[in-house]
């Protein structure tokens, strides 16, 4: 290594957690309700946009706001450029919180609020690579453009606009995920499953709703199902009972002739559907398994879940289980459930895929399973194919090399099932800032960042910066 950038960064350390401390103050969840002409994303995430570049005018930086909703900062000059890709938004605070979400708390070498670790720290930690490059006069004979989007968190309009009108990076990094690379990542892609319409016939129970799930990237952690009807007494202690095997809660209340059923199970990333418990296809499975006279469309309904997507977070139900050597298994997650007598009856699959596959076949391999006659499969929204940097490209060489120049580690090539901003570009990986094995608080309460992974990661940008774009 010909410049010191440990050190570089180590001088830096205080000036880094003061401006970190200032981001978090910003409360730049994605609120559009409360957009204007000056804050097309809501109010949090344009301020937090233009926080960073005052920073970048207090110190002397070339930078432009893209209608509020992205920004770039600029050092180096040259025909080619990298790109830096990170985010000022963050997700909702959430429950759960001992320490205050939106106020910098320091405790020992860590430094808690929301978007500390995903993506204000790194986003910080790029910025100060910046600097150090300049102050130690490293030559550059590439443009370097840290640009910044607002809603990485939602649905990356920020960085769309960016990229539509403004140059697009050669290559680059997205600092916003964990070392020591991310150069794959799985196709996103949902598939809505609709309910057609089924014959009635009489039944003593009928199933008036069965409701779960928020996002669809978000395994449902709770699930309700409203039925009609004499229930046989011996269901509630059958639920309960169910319930206590399978390490889940269970709440069951009656009001006359209704009954509703309560399944908590345990929420996750759509990306990693096994860490969680689907609560939905659990009730889905304890109703269908109990031999009540329900109504056929009911019926069909549960039944599908039970039998298809229960516990079959490889797709492996629906015929879709598929891996690929470099990439690993498909995963599929049923994500949202909307059931009612008389209105929608509708499944929504988040599927993550590898190479090798796409969403059209996916979505004939789903109706084959399921049956057309007895619903129609649709993709829902966009399908994003899967995105892959060979480990052969110098980018990823080079960033594994610095990576494990300054950690001592191995560098290995990382594929996510997730999306980050290196998809963006064809040659775009994700490069930290979180060390390998760190525990995962991303979007979690008390959210932390611990202030030496910010002084090393503002290290390990400088240096890579420096090899990527002399
Ligand atoms: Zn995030
Ligand atoms: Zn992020």
């Amino acid at each position: 290594m010909k410049y010191d950038f440990e050190s570089a960064a180590a001088a830096y350390q205080d000036a880094m957690v003061s401006d970190l401390s200032s981001l978090i103050t910003i409360d730049s969840e994605r609120d559009t309700d409360h957009a204007t002409d000056t804050a097309p994303l809501g109010p949090g995430p344009a301020m937090a946009l233009n926080s960073v570049i005052a920073m970048a005018e207090r110190d002397g930086f070339t930078s432009k706001n893209v209608e509020n909703v992205a920004a770039r900062i600029e050092l180096g000059s040259g025909s080619e450029i990298l790109g830096v890709l990170g985010h000022v938004d963050v997700v909702p605070a959430g429950d759960g919180w001992v320490r205050p979400p939106f106020t910098p708390t320091i405790e020992g070498d860590r430094i808690y609020g929301r978007g500390t670790a995903d993506d204000k720290g790194p986003v910080i930690a790029a910025y100060y690579a910046l600097r150090i490059l300049r102050d130690l006069n490293v030559p550059l004979s590439k443009q370097v453009h840290l640009i910044l989007g607002t809603d990485e968190e939602s649905e990356w309009y920020g960085m769309h606009r960016y990229m539509a009108t403004q140059p697009v990076p050669d290559f680059g990094f997205s600092p916003d995920a964990e070392f020591p690379i991310i150069n794959g990542e799985k196709g996103i892609v949902s598939f809505l499953l609709t309910q057609k319409h089924v014959a009635a016939a009489p039944a003593a129970i009928t199933l008036l709703h069965f409701r779960a799930g928020i996002r669809p990237n978000m395994v449902p952690g709770r699930a309700t199902a409203e039925l009609q009807g004499e229930l046989p007494d011996y269901l509630e202690a059958q639920l309960q009972a169910y319930a206590k095997v399978n390490h889940l809660q269970a709440e069951w209340q009656q009001n006359g002739q209704k009954t509703t059923l309560t399944m908590i199970g345990k929420g996750a990333h759509a990306m990693n559907p096994g860490a969680g418990k689907n609560a939905a296809t659990y009730l889905a499975d304890f109703l269908s398994g109990c031999a009540l006279d329900l109504d056929p469309a009911g019926s069909l309904y549960l039944y599908t879940i039970a039998h298809y997507l229960h516990l079959k977070t490889a797709g492996e139900g629906l015929g879709i289980n598929y891996s690929d050597r470099k990439m690993g298994p498909l995963t599929a997650a049923a994500d949202i459930f909307e059931f009612s007598q008389d209105g929608k009856q509708s499944v929504l699959i988040n599927v993550r895929y590898p190479q090798g596959t796409s969403a059209d076949l996916i979505r004939d391999q789903i109706e084959t399973a399921v049956g057309e006659d007895n619903y129609a499969v649709s993709i829902d929204g966009e399908d994003e194919t899967p995105h892959y940097v060979p480990d052969s490209d110098p980018l990823v060489q080079t960033l594994l090399d610095v990576y494990s120049e300054h950690t001592g580690l191995p560098g290995k090539e990382g594929i996510v099932g997730g999306g980050t901003y290196g998809r963006m570009l064809k040659r775009g990986v994700a490069f930290g800032a979180q060390m390998p094995g760190a525990p995962d608080i991303m979007h979690q309460a008390d959210e932390y960042i611990e202030i030496k992974t910010i002084v090393r990661a503002a290290a390990i940008y400088a240096d890579a910066i420096s090899r990527l774009a002399n």
